[in-house]
């Protein structure tokens, strides 16, 4: 196994300079050695920094093209440095924190830089929640709307999903829904659980039929005293959590467009909470910010949702 940097010492070691950031971003863009995306060929010329040209059919390649890097002016260390600080961080992030690390002039910068790198917290290729699965959905008030200068105070649902080993929590999903239909809850429950998987849920007809698309249900119900905490104790201790979370790291200013990004970056640190290699989660969002399409200042600030 490879020796990944465990402490903040030991990261700047690994990545002095610009080029030792290039040339591993270069090693995870081209595990196998360089491969012409157009053509197959791997005889290449370096033309740039960043930038390849394939010796056969002449088809420029960037190291960085197709990732959150992409069309960077900034120095690779400080997305690596930031990187750092946001997966290494037991608690949450916010944009004013990460401005003062890189000390960044503009806030929208940090702010944009931030969502880029929570893009990348949910990895690609991750695999579906399995066994034994609680869930439930919960309500996030004191959304912002988006709809800038009406002031509109929103109430958002979200669905959470988490594995029970035991009595242990395991991990967790978290997603927005419109509504607690059907047709909004089972999209969920398949995209985000493998069938097979047996649901705890409670008795509300939004998880009906849910049976006939593989799944096994348990259904928690009240008896004389309807209380959901006791019904579902797991998804409602996420629940909580999440939302203390979201008042404390980002003081409850969370605009609708945006909660599922930060609920992806909750998912990210409640499902390594256990995790004693700070260290290695930096590797795993390096790698999965190469896989990630960018996303810019003008997209994230678009309002017509
Ligand atoms: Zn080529």
């Amino acid at each position: 196994m490879k020796e990944y940097p465990m402490t903040f010492r030991e990261f700047i070691k690994r990545f002095p300079d610009e080029q030792h950031c290039r040339d591993y971003l270069y090693e995870l863009r081209f595990s196998d050695g360089f491969v012409c995306p157009k053509c197959s060929h791997d005889k290449h010329w370096k033309i740039g920094e960043l930038l390849f040209e394939c010796a056969k059919c002449g088809r420029q390649t960037s190291v960085i093209a197709g990732t959150i890097f992409q069309d960077t002016r900034k120095p690779l260390m400080d997305w690596f440095i930031g990187i750092w600080w946001l997966s290494t961080m037991k608690t949450g992030a916010s944009a004013l924190g990460l401005q003062q690390v890189l000390g960044l002039k503009s806030y929208q910068t940090s702010w944009t830089w931030l969502h880029k790198i929570r893009k990348a917290l949910v990895n690609p290729n991750r695999s579906k929640l399995l066994g034994t699965v609680e869930i439930d959905e919960t309500i996030i008030g004191g959304v912002a709307t988006g709809k800038r200068g009406r002031g509109a105070e929103n109430k958002v649902l979200v669905i959470i999903a988490a594995e029970l080993n035991g009595k242990k929590i395991g991990r967790c999903r978290m997603g927005i829904i419109s509504d607690a239909s059907s047709d909004s809850i089972h999209p969920f429950i398949i995209e985000n659980i493998e069938t097979d998987s047996t649901l705890i849920t409670d008795g509300w007809r939004g998880y009906n039929g849910i049976e006939k698309k593989g799944f096994s249900r348990k259904i928690h119900v009240q008896k004389t005293n309807p209380n959901q905490e006791e019904l579902l104790p797991h998804i409602h201790l996420i629940a909580s959590l999440l939302k203390r979370w979201l008042l404390g790291t980002l003081h409850g200013a969370v605009e609708s467009q945006h909660l599922q990004s930060y609920l992806d970056e909750y998912v990210f640190r409640f499902n390594r909470r256990k995790s004693a290699q700070r260290g290695l989660l930096f590797y795993r969002v390096l790698e999965s910010a190469m896989q990630t399409k960018t996303i810019t200042y003008e997209e994230l600030t678009d309002h017509k949702i």
